[in-house]
This record gives C-alpha cells, sequence and structure tokens, in this order.
C-alpha cells in the first residue's frame, strides 16, 4: 500500500487525507501544531464566495457544490463521531451595492436562487440557499473522524524548508533533527507554503484576519447580513459573529483595537439590535492569499513526488471539498 504524507491540519489537509484514505492509501497528516488551529478555526463559515460574480468563473467551480458536500459529511460527522459541527441553510441577505447586472447573469447561469426583498423603503437581494458551519466545531470533528479511519495524526511536528536536490523526496526532515518517509508527500501548509517550499514564497502570503463575537443575547438573526464588506452571522448555538480584516501584517498577531472598532461599528449598522451588546471574545487567522484568490492544486515543478494544496485565500473552507477531490485525482493518475 502506498504511503501519503499530508503536511498541515487544516481544512483542506484534513479533507485530502480522509479522501486519499477512502481511496486505499496509508495516510498520515501532520502538524506543526494541533490540527485545525490555525485559519480553519478563525474562519466565519460561510460556504458561499460572497460575491462570486465579480471572480473569475474558475473560482466558482471550486465552490459549487460545496454546501451538498458539507450537509452530508456533517450528517456523517454527527453519526460516526458524535460531534455536531452546526451545518445550517441560513440564506443571505446583500445589504451593499453590487453589480446588478453581472449578479444576474451569474445567478442564471448556475442556476441560483436570488430573491429581490424589500427591508423598510429599501430594496436587497436574498441568496435563500447560503449556507454555514462552525468551523472550530468542524475541525474538532473531523480530527475525530480521521482517528476512526487510522488516518496517523501527527502533532506539534514541524517539517523544515525543502532543500533535497533528488526529484524524488525520501524522507523530509522536520525542526526536532527527525523525518518522515512517503511515496508521495500533499502541502497543504496555507499561508506558511512559501516558507516550507521556496517556489510559493510572495505567491501565497498571510493575508491577516480579525473576528469578533458578541456576548450571549436573545437576538435572533434569520440569515446572514452582508453589506459595507462585513458580514453578521448567527451560529447554531447563538452566538453572533462579524469580520472580518483584510491586513498585510506578515504573521503577527498582535490584536489591532482599531480594526476591532470598526468591525463592531460595521456589524451595528447591519444589525443595530447589537448596539448595546458588549464583545465577548475576538480572534485572527492567517488566510493564505494569492493574487488571483485561486489555490494551487497541482504536481510539483520539480519534485516528482509532491504535490500542492494551498493558497485558498478567502474561500478555503468553501473550496476545501472539491479541492480535496482534485488533488486525489491528481496522485491516483501517477500511482497506477
Ligand atoms: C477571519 C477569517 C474568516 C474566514 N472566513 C471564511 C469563510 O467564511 N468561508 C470560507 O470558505 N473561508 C473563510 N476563510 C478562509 C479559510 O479559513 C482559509 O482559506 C482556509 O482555512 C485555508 O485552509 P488551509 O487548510 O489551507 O490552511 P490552515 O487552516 O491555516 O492550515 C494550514 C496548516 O499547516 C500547518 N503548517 C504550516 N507550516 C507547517 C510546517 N512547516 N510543518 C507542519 N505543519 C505546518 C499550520 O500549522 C496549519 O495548521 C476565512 C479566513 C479568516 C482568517
Amino acid at each position: 500500500m502506498k504511503k501519503i504524507v499530508v503536511i498541515g491540519g487544516g481544512i483542506v489537509g484534513c479533507l485530502s487525507a480522509i479522501n486519499l484514505k477512502e481511496k486505499g492509501f496509508q495516510v498520515s497528516i501532520l502538524d506543526q501544531s494541533e490540527i485545525g488551529q490555525e485559519s480553519s478555526s478563525a474562519a466565519a463559515g460561510i460556504l458561499f464566495p460572497l460575491l462570486p460574480w465579480d471572480y473569475d468563473d474558475s473560482i466558482y467551480q471550486l465552490c459549487i457544490n460545496s454546501d451538498r458536500s458539507y450537509e452530508a459529511l456533517s450528517k456523517r460527522l454527527i453519526e460516526e463521531t458524535g460531534c455536531d459541527p452546526e451545518f445550517k441553510k441560513s440564506g443571505m441577505l446583500l445589504k451593499q451595492k453590487i453589480d446588478r447586472q453581472g449578479m444576474s447573469e451569474w445567478s442564471k447561469k448556475n442556476q441560483f436562487n436570488v430573491e429581490e426583498r424589500k427591508v423598510g423603503d429599501d430594496s436587497y437581494f436574498y441568496f435563500p440557499d447560503v449556507c454555514q458551519i462552525s468551523p472550530s466545531k468542524l475541525m474538532k470533528a473531523l480530527k475525530k473522524l480521521m482517528v476512526n479511519l487510522k488516518i496517523e495524526i501527527i502533532e506539534n511536528f514541524k517539517l523544515t524548508p525543502i532543500k533535497s536536490q533528488h526529484k524524488t523526496i525520501i524522507e523530509w526532515p522536520s525542526e526536532n533533527n527527525q523525518s518522515i518517509g512517503a511515496d508521495f508527500y500533499v502541502l497543504a501548509t496555507g499561508a506558511w507554503t512559501g516558507l516550507i517550499h521556496q517556489d510559493f514564497l510572495g505567491n501565497i502570503y498571510p493575508v491577516r484576519g480579525q473576528m469578533i463575537q458578541f456576548k450571549k443575547n436573545d437576538i435572533e438573526l434569520p440569515h446572514i447580513i452582508y453589506g459595507d464588506n462585513s458580514y453578521v452571522l448567527q451560529q447554531k448555538d447563538g452566538a453572533i459573529l462579524a469580520g472580518s480584516t483584510r491586513e498585510n501584517v506578515g504573521f503577527s498577531r498582535v490584536i489591532n483595537p482599531e480594526a476591532i472598532n470598526i468591525l463592531q461599528k460595521k456589524a451595528r449598522s447591519l444589525v443595530p439590535k447589537l448596539e448595546n451588546i458588549e464583545l465577548d471574545k475576538h480572534w485572527t487567522g492567517f488566510r493564505p492569499g494569492t493574487n488571483e484568490n485561486l489555490p494551487y492544486i497541482m504536481k510539483d515543478n520539480f519534485y516528482e513526488n509532491l504535490f500542492i494544496n494551498s493558497g485558498h485565500y478567502r474561500y478555503g473552507l468553501t473550496m476545501a471539498p472539491e479541492s480535496a477531490n482534485r488533488i486525489t485525482k491528481l496522485i491516483m493518475q501517477e500511482s497506477i
């Protein structure tokens, strides 16, 4: 049985590892910290590329059917791990001026439902089929599923930048003077990909995002609300979240209070009932930024047993199921 090592335990690495295991490979997944602690847990959990008509169609092609994949995965996670990742069809109200014609052409082409809704004197677009999930609960459940599937999980194991002159990587060294060997490697290291593989330095870069969560309250949000390039959403357990910033500050985790104030103001303008509700917590994550918003899903240009699945930027959660399918297909072609 061929052995695959997936490097990086975010959503992209975990779904790739599960797909590959189910195709009959022996799979290990490793992370420099713990599974699911980085961008994938920091995300808002919206399973939709917010304004898809503004992007190249190839972005939506990676997101298409993501909601169906997560709905099925959620059922499986509840049954097989007892953990509920809180998938729900929430719908999204768009309170922002948009390219009406672009949106209308896009929704017709993709047969995506859209309604026009009156709120007071204003008219907004509503997307009833937009879904969401709780990213931190999803990542915890996926870790349990991987244990059940007998995928080897190696945590606190940081691999060093790849320097081998040979086209086939036999052993990949770690920072603690150990190494790991495999027939194939999948680099799913998100924002850190340029640090471990020189070819991606500058092509995949960290774009910090901050999120806020309000204290428990009685407000019920019927759907996600998006406006002024921000969003407010409610998770199944009642928590109200708002986000997010886009900051080019490298890997700095120093909180920027000004950004948090702006997020609060925008959230309160979208949902005025939040005016007197205080903040409960805030957090940051590093999106794996790319210029075109498109990830690299490919066989490496030099190393013949290395595959890349990185750079999912703003929609990695949404894109992860299709990305996992694509990388699995590429590896299966090579392993015949
Ligand atoms: C605030 C915020 C809100 C977001 N909201 C959404 C949303 O609503 N919907 C959506 O679809 N997307 C959203 N995103 C984007 C999404 O979170 C990312 O695109 C996605 O999580 C990327 O997944 P990943 O697995 O590639 O990266 P990560 O989750 O960051 O995982 C990469 C992993 O690789 C590990 N690693 C790195 N280097 C090494 C090494 N040398 N050795 C071992 N391990 C290593 C890291 O520790 C990390 O765990 C949001 C992001 C942020 C920050």
